[in-house]
């Protein structure tokens, strides 16, 4: 007598994936630190891409970054570069400002940090003081998003508006003086 069912077998995969997006590919960047990398590319050309996907854990634990599922980017900045500074302390704003809508669960900048669970900024106690970049970590959901609301793009470009012209030189009118 043979079985009536063709498939007898339930469940075939005897491992089930842990996430909750079996079909989302976690081992590479995802498609909003790729899409927040291109608008801050295009709006300031000092910022450097220092990564997005990295498997590795948060520098002196043994948790795993976003970066491992390539759902964070880090955006180069200097400290002690005063217009990268600068720079970065507005950008670090308007992503706080911008979390819920972005989809974004924890900023870090210089020593301070955001995050979904506190979002009121605080000290960053990780060993990684990110005095050389912005780290934007999106949560899973967050992280499929491929474009951004009006919203933050206004932000964005308004600081465009004026902020990074300061980092280059100044050609006074009038005179060949280059300061
Ligand atoms: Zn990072």
């Amino acid at each position: 007598m043979t079985h009536p069912h063709p498939h007898p077998h339930p469940h075939p995969h005897p491992h089930p994936h842990p996430h909750p997006h079996p079909l989302i590919d976690w081992n590479r960047a995802q498609p909003a630190p790729l899409a927040l990398w291109h608008l801050i590319h295009s709006n300031f050309k000092i910022a450097r891409n220092l990564g997005i996907y990295n498997h590795r854990v948060i520098a002196g634990t043994h948790t795993l970054s976003h970066h491992a599922e390539g759902r964070a980017l880090d955006i180069g900045l200097l400290v002690a570069r005063p217009g990268e500074k600068l720079l970065g302390d507005q950008l670090f704003e308007i992503f706080i400002d911008s979390a819920s809508v972005l989809g974004v669960d924890e900023i870090i900048w210089n020593h301070q940090i955001s995050s979904a669970s506190h979002p009121a900024v605080h000290h960053y106690h990780g060993q990684n003081p990110h005095i050389d970049h912005i780290h934007v970590g999106f949560t899973r959901a967050g992280s499929q998003n491929t474009a951004f609301p009006p919203v933050f793009l206004i932000r964005i470009a308004q600081l465009r508006t004026g902020l990074e012209d300061l980092t280059q030189p100044f050609v006074a009118r009038g005179n060949s003086v280059v300061v």
